[in-house]
C-alpha cells in the first residue's frame, strides 16, 4: 500500500465543547424560556406583593449551569446538523416543556426497550446522537461509538467530576458506595465507571436506612444475605459484601440532599473506624462530597426562604427531577408544599391545583389549596426548569387569588397593589 504523503482529513465525530453558535441560537432560546415575569420579580428583591398577597421567590431557583449548557448545546447541534436526523439518548434534563421543546425542532427521543436499554437499532453512521446533561453509561457510550454516529456530549461537568472520583476508587481498590437513586441515569453512568477497572465495585444506597445496613455489616459483620438480597439491583454484579466492604470510597449522585450524603459518609466513616480503628481509617476509607454547587445553592436558598415566615411553597419542576423532589422535600418538612410538574398545574379558574406530594409517586389534584388567610406564597423552582415556568406559575398563583400581575406590574400602576417586599 502506497504511503500517504499528505494530510488526511479526519471527520469529527464525538463534540462535547460546542460549536460557537450561541448568536445563532440565543432568539429561541429567549423565546423558549424567558420570563419577564422572573426579571422583574428579581429586580423587585426577589418578592412582590399583590393586593394583599407576597410572593416570595427563592434567590437561587430554576436553570444551572450544567442545564444552561446542555439546552444550549442541543439548540446549537440543531443549527449545525440542519439535515440530519438528530436522536438524544433519554431526556436532555427532566424536565417535559424543554424536552418537548427539542421534540418540535425534531430532535427524537431514543426511549428503553422492554429490556431497560436504550433501543439504537434505529440509529446510523449518519445521524447525529445527543447524550444529555446526566452523561450516558460506558456501555451506552462504547455502544454509540461502535455505530459511528456523530456524539454531541453534553455531560456536565460536574457530573464528570463524580466519574473521576469513582474511577479513582476502583482504580486504588476501594468499592464506590454512591448515595444515588439506582435507576437515575446519572447514577447508572457514575456506577458503570467502575468497569475501568477488572475489579470495580460499586454499591448504590438510597438513604439513611440503606446506609445504615452497610454500616451494620461493615462494624459487626452482620445481615450479608440481606445486603445480597437488597442491593441485588444497586450493585455491581457478584457483589460480596466481605470482600467489597474492606475498602469503601463515598460518591454521591450530585442532586441528592446534601445534608443527608454528607450524614451518610460521617456514619459509614464511624463504622468503618469501628471496625478497623482510626490508624487504618485511610486504608479502608476515602470520601468526597460531589455534590455540585449548584444543588447546594438551590437547597440553602430554600431554607433561606422558609425563614422568611412564608404561608406556603409552590415548587415548580419535573416529577422525575431529583432535585425538585429534594426541594419539594425539604419545604414539606416545614410548611404545606406543592410541587407542581408545570405552572399548568396550578387553575385559577377552579381555585385547584394538581402535584405530587412528596414522597409519593401519583399526582392528585388539591381544591382551595390558596387558603384565604395565606399571605405569603414561597416559590422555587428545580435546576431543570426554564424560567418561564417559573414566571407563569407565579402569575397563576396571584390570579387564583383572583390578582392580575401583569396590570400590577404594568407602568403606572398603583402602588398600593404593586408594593415590594
Ligand atoms: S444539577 Fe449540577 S450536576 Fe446536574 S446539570 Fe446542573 S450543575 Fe450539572
Amino acid at each position: 500500500m502506497p504511503r500517504l504523503d499528505f494530510p488526511v482529513s479526519v471527520e469529527q465525530t464525538y463534540f462535547r465543547k460546542g460549536f460557537g453558535l450561541r448568536g445563532e441560537i440565543q432568539g429561541a432560546l429567549t423565546d423558549d424560556y424567558h420570563s419577564a415575569v422572573v426579571d422583574e420579580v428579581r429586580a423587585r428583591g426577589y418578592a412582590v406583593t399583590v393586593g394583599g398577597l407576597t410572593i416570595r421567590l427563592a434567590q437561587e431557583f430554576g436553570f444551572c449551569y450544567g442545564v444552561d449548557r446542555a439546552v444550549e448545546y442541543a439548540y446549537e447541534t440543531r443549527t449545525k446538523f440542519p439535515g440530519k436526523r438528530i436522536h438524544l439518548v433519554g431526556e436532555i434534563i427532566h424536565n417535559p416543556h424543554v424536552n418537548a421543546k427539542l421534540a418540535d425542532m425534531g430532535i427524537a427521543i431514543i426511549a428503553r426497550s422492554t429490556s431497560g436499554d436504550f433501543d439504537f437499532s434505529h440509529v446510523t453512521a449518519d445521524d447525529v446522537v445527543i447524550l444529555p446533561a446526566f452523561g450516558v453509561t460506558r456501555e451506552d457510550f462504547g455502544r454509540l461509538r461502535a455505530i459511528g454516529a456523530v456524539l454531541v456530549d453534553t455531560t456536565c461537568g460536574s457530573v464528570l467530576n463524580v466519574w473521576k472520583r469513582v474511577e479513582s476508587y476502583a482504580r486504588d481498590g476501594f468499592t464506590a458506595v454512591i448515595h444515588g437513586k439506582y435507576q437515575h441515569e446519572e447514577t447508572k453512568a457514575t456506577a458503570s465507571q467502575v468497569s475501568q477497572h477488572a475489579a470495580g465495585r460499586y454499591l448504590v444506597v438510597r438513604d439513611m436506612a440503606e446506609a445504615r445496613l452497610v454500616c451494620d455489616f461493615i462494624e459487626r459483620g452482620e445481615g450479608a444475605d440481606e445486603l445480597r438480597r437488597r442491593f441485588a439491583s444497586a450493585a455491581s454484579t457478584g457483589f460480596d459484601p466481605a470482600r467489597d466492604l474492606e475498602r469503601v470510597g463515598i460518591a454521591n449522585q450530585t442532586t441528592m440532599l446534601s445534608s443527608e450524603s454528607l450524614a451518610i459518609a460521617a456514619e459509614i466513616r464511624r463504622a468503618v473506624t469501628a471496625r478497623h480503628g482510626a490508624a487504618a481509617l485511610a486504608e479502608h476509607f476515602r470520601s468526597f462530597d460531589t455534590i455540585c454547587s449548584a444543588t447546594q445553592d438551590r437547597q440553602d436558598a430554600v431554607l433561606r426562604l422558609l425563614k422568611d415566615s412564608v404561608d406556603v411553597v409552590v415548587v415548580v419542576g419535573g416529577y422525575n427531577s431529583s432535585n425538585t423532589n429534594h426541594l419539594a422535600a425539604l419545604c414539606a418538612e416545614r410548611v404545606p408544599t406543592y410541587h407542581v410538574q408545570d405552572a399548568g398545574c396550578i387553575v385559577p379558574e377552579t381555585g385547584t391545583i394538581r402535584h405530587k406530594p412528596v414522597g409519593t409517586q401519583q399526582e392528585t389534584a388539591v381544591a382551595g389549596w390558596l387558603a384565604p388567610a395565606a399571605r405569603v406564597v414561597g416559590v422555587t423552582a428545580g435546576a431543570s426548569t426554564p424560567n418561564n415556568k417559573v414566571g407563569e406559575a407565579i402569575s397563576r398563583i396571584f390570579a387564583t387569588r383572583g390578582l392580575d400581575l401583569a396590570a400590577a406590574l404594568a407602568p403606572g400602576a398603583p402602588v398600593s397593589e404593586n408594593r415590594v417586599s
